[in-house]
C-alpha cells in the first residue's frame, strides 16, 4: 500500500514554531497510522530550525519561488531561513521518494506545508494563495500534496489511482 508522507504537527508532534501540534481529528488518518502507512515529517526541523523558533514568512511571492531564488523566507526579526526552508524541502522529497510516498497531507498555510494558502509576509495574519516550499518542491517532483482540509480528497484520489 502507498505510504503517505504528513505533517509532524498534525500527528501529534509538537513541532510547530510555538511548540505546539495541530490536534486533527480524522478516522482515515487513524486507520492509515494503524496500517502503517503514514511517514511524519517536520521540513522546517529537518531543516536545522529549532523548536520553539520564531515565525517566519514568505517575503513577496510563495515556495516556488523561494526554490528558483527569487524570493526568501524570513522570521519575524528580519533573518534570511531561506536556506533552512529549502533544505527542509529537499529531506522532504528525499524521504517521501525512498518511502514510495505518492501523495502527501501537509498543514495548510504554513510557509513550508502550504499548498493553496500561505501568509502573505507581514506577519499580520493575512493569508493569500500560494504554495509553500516544501509543497512546491514535492509537487514538482509529481508527489500530490492535500492539505489538512482534504483529507478525503486524499483517500478519494488514491482510490482513483487504485493505491488504497
Ligand atoms: Fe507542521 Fe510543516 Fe510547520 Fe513542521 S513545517 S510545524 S510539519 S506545518
Amino acid at each position: 500500500m502507498n505510504k503517505i508522507l504528513v505533517s509532524a504537527c498534525l500527528l501529534g508532534n509538537k513541532v510547530r514554531y510555538d511548540a505546539n501540534d495541530v490536534p486533527t481529528e480524522s478516522n482515515l488518518l487513524d486507520r492509515w497510522n494503524s496500517e502503517g502507512r503514514l511517514i511524519a515529517f517536520c521540513p522546517e526541523v529537518a531543516g536545522g530550525l529549532s523548536v520553539p523558533r520564531l515565525p517566519a514568512e514568505i517575503q513577496n511571492d510563495d515556495g516556488g519561488a523561494v526554490l528558483d531564488g527569487t524570493a526568501k523566507v524570513f522570521d519575524n526579526q528580519g533573518n534570511d531561513v531561506s536556506e533552512n526552508f529549502i533544505n527542509g524541502a529537499k529531506k522532504a522529497l528525499e524521504t517521501a521518494q525512498s518511502n514510495n510516498a505518492g501523495i502527501a497531507i501537509l498543514k495548510e498555510k504554513s510557509p513550508s506545508c502550504g499548498s493553496s494558502f500561505i501568509y502573505d509576509g507581514t506577519f499580520s495574519s493575512v493569508r493569500k494563495i500560494g504554495q509553500g516550499v516544501t509543497t512546491a518542491l514535492l509537487e514538482r517532483n509529481g508527489i500530490k500534496v492535500f492539505s489538512d482540509l482534504e483529507i478525503e480528497s486524499a483517500a478519494e484520489y488514491l482510490e482513483r489511482m487504485n493505491v488504497k
